[in-house]
């Protein structure tokens, strides 16, 4: 098969690259979408609040107007949490000012903007995954998708945090990666309904500190979608180095403190999911134009994380990746006017490895100087190079399940929708040898830091996988200290069918 142009991920990327070029055809053009989840958005997960610029300017107001954006911020606040007390900050800072911007669920997005590519003749392959690219010597030629090569003189790679094409491709074109890491965060998210409260509907607030203390960069956030719904979820970064870290317990934790009490209280959980973030910001991009290829979105590293939002970055960068395939020329960073952020915020989270101190006096810092100081670039390492060994440690069973608003990881699961497919195999662990030190080492830290609970004990020194659980979020491919995961995007539709998240 071949498409002229062919487009890997139906996220806010992929999509608004396809609308941007099925609009200006001035001849019947074949652009063909793949997506690996059997619904668009059934694999989108986002906070979110959204700065909706960039859609204004890719849709007509009739079409903007079909967008499911949810209420416009009317208050925002940023809070300190110790154990068991918040304080809350005397100002907002300025990067995580939301008032007067929109909320929404990336699920419901990608449903809206797949609708509207749809209707203007995109084709939208869903349970279809790109699973290898097709190489012409070292130039993208296309992918296979279910045993099918599909060519097309461009391929656009949209597929999100971490996905395995941009992986093969940077593996393969090393200089075109960033000049740091990439690094990421897993974010897990629920959406909760709540007794009604009107007066705090279309209110934000974020928090820092607990339950992740001084070493592990990360924050919570609660927005009130609705008068009755809640999203709220925990980011936390994967470069953390206790071994012992557990995402899920910490999400727990932190929505057993009083203050996140104070929002969900009486509440029952609708969803839940968990997504990795691309953190390294500006050092960390990997160049957007490969030989055969287009890299957008998230998979290009295309988050501003100070103020924790991508969803406008997306967009931005599959518009100019539409107008870069219509001029027939390479794509251009000053068609993203958000870049300009990520820049003057360039050593924002490498500043972080540091600790929460360092890290927020270098973000000021950054901030009032335009991104002059802190100079040059903070280096940053793997994520799966930081885990400090902690021989002796024993890890601490997860808590049980404490009523509707309190679930443990496999109740949590169940409301991620999961779509199962007997015999479908896309984990397997590399070399028990490995896995023996491990569990030495680091108290096999898969058993944790997956927020699936796909990876568990099945004795001392061997892990046993749970593949029908897998939420796709990535995570096992980045954080095993001894890169002994062999994960592959799974096919056929299968994982998460998230609605609202
Ligand atoms: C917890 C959390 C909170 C966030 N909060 C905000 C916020 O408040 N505001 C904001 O602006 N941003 C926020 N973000 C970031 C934002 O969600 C992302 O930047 C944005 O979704 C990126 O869009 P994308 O299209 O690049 O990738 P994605 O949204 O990940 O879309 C990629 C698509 O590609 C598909 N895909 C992947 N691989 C393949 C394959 N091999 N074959 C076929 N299909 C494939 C996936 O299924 C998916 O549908 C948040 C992220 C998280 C995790
Ligand atoms: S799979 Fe990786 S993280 Fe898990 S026990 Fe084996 S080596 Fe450790
Ligand atoms: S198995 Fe890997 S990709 Fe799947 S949910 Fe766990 S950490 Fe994420």
């Amino acid at each position: 098969m071949t498409a002229d142009i062919l487009i890997v991920g139906a996220g806010p990327a992929g999509l608004a690259c396809a609308i941007r070029l099925a609009r200006a055809a001035t001849e019947p053009r074949s652009i063909i979408v793949l997506e690996k989840s059997a619904h668009v958005g059934g694999h989108l997960l986002s906070g979110a609040v959204i700065r909706p610029e960039p859609l204004k300017r890719l849709l007509t107001p009739d079409e903007f107007a079909t967008l499911p954006l949810g209420p416009v911020v009317a208050r925002d606040s940023f809070h300190a949490l110790t154990p068991r007390c918040a304080f809350r900050l005397p100002f907002v800072p300025p990067k995580m000012r939301m008032k007067g911007l929109p909320l929404v669920s990336a699920s419901a997005l990608g449903r809206a903007l797949g609708k509207i590519a749809a209707d203007l003749g995109v084709e939208i392959l869903t349970a279809q995954t790109a699973s290898e690219i097709v190489w012409d010597g070292d130039r993208v030629a296309g992918v296979v998708s279910d045993n099918e090569k599909i060519l097309a003189a461009t391929t656009v790679l949209a597929e999100g945090p971490a996905g395995l094409l941009t992986r093969d491709l940077l593996a393969r074109h090393p200089e075109l990666g960033g000049a740091n890491p990439q690094t990421y965060a897993i974010g897990l998210k629920e959406l909760l309904e709540v007794p009604e409260n009107p007066e705090a509907a279309a209110s934000v607030a974020h928090t820092f500190g607990y339950p992740l203390g001084l070493h592990v960069y990360g924050g919570g956030f609660i927005y009130h979608v609705e008068a009755t719904r809640v999203a709220l979820g925990l980011a936390l970064a994967i470069d953390y180095a206790d071994p012992a870290v557990d995402p899920h317990e910490r999400f727990r934790q932190w929505k057993r403190h009083p203050f996140v009490q104070r929002h969900i209280a009486g509440g029952k959980v609708l969803e839940y999911g968990a997504r990795l973030v691309p953190e390294g910001g500006w050092h960390s991009l990997s160049r957007f134009n490969a030989p055969g290829a287009l890299v957008i979105g998230d998979a290009a590293g295309l988050v501003d994380t100070m103020e924790l939002k991508g969803l406008h970055l997306a967009v931005e960068s599959g518009m100019a990746a539409a107008e870069a395939l219509l001029r027939g020329e390479p794509m251009r960073p000053q068609d993203l006017p958000s870049l300009a952020s990520l820049r003057r915020t360039a050593n924002y989270r490498a500043a972080f490895r540091g600790g929460l101190p360092l890290g927020m006096a270098a973000a000021g810092l950054a901030w009032v100087t335009g991104g002059r100081i802190p100079w040059g670039r903070i280096p940053q390492r793997n994520d799966r190079d930081s885990l400090r060994p902690r021989p002796g440690f024993s890890p601490v069973a997860r808590t049980p399940d404490n009523g509707p608003l309190d679930l443990g990881l496999d109740a949590d699961l169940y409301l991620s929708h999961l779509r199962i497919r007997e015999g479908s195999q896309h984990i397997a662990i590399g070399d028990p040898a490995p896995c023996r030190e491990c569990f030495d080492r680091y108290a096999a830290p898969c058993t944790r830091f997956c927020p699936a609970a796909v990876y568990e004990a099945a004795d001392e020194k061997t892990i046993r996988i749970r593949p029908e659980n897998c939420v796709q979020c990535r995570c096992c491919t980045l954080k095993c200290p001894f890169d002994n995961i062999r994960w592959q995007t799974p096919l056929h539709g299968v994982g998460p069918d998230y609605r609202e998240l």
